[in-house]
Order: structure tokens, then C-alpha cells, then sequence
């Protein structure tokens, strides 16, 4: 005899599914909550606060990264 909990019967797909759902929904509610995101006054995107925007490089106003030059020196091959 077993001495844990046995299911009675076999539960459907979609109770499992919809079960985590709910635990993912509630997951990224907590995540999003305690991550302290800004929004970049010159692009307007999210990026994390206290540091550099990725989408424009510019911190509080100020040109920090310059995104074409990361590109070149990535792309850039020295002979
Ligand atoms: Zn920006």
C-alpha cells in the first residue's frame, strides 16, 4: 500500500495547464514588481534605473555608449 497521496484519477490537460498559468501569471506580476524599471526621457523605452539605456546609450541626458561605434568595432576586422 502507498503510504503518499495517490490521485484518484488521472487529471485532464487543461486543469494542469490553466493550474500553471495561474503560477506563471503570478510569477512575472512579482518579477515586474521588483524590478525597478524607468522610462528613457529621450526614446521613451524601459531600461533598468541608475544605468545606461540600451536602446539610445545616453545617461541622464548625457551620451555615454555610442551605439554605432560598438557596431563597427564588433564588425570591423583588423588586418
Ligand atoms: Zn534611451
Amino acid at each position: 500500500m502507498a503510504k503518499h497521496p495517490v490521485p484518484k484519477q488521472k487529471k485532464p490537460k487543461n486543469k494542469s495547464k490553466t493550474r500553471y498559468g495561474s503560477f506563471k501569471t503570478s510569477v512575472l506580476k512579482r518579477l515586474t514588481n521588483s524590478v525597478n524599471l524607468s522610462i528613457c526621457p529621450d526614446c521613451k523605452s524601459k531600461h533598468l534605473a541608475h544605468t545606461v539605456c540600451q536602446e539610445c546609450g545616453k545617461y541622464r541626458g548625457r551620451q555615454v555608449t555610442d551605439k554605432q561605434k560598438e557596431i563597427e568595432k564588433i564588425t570591423k576586422i583588423k588586418a
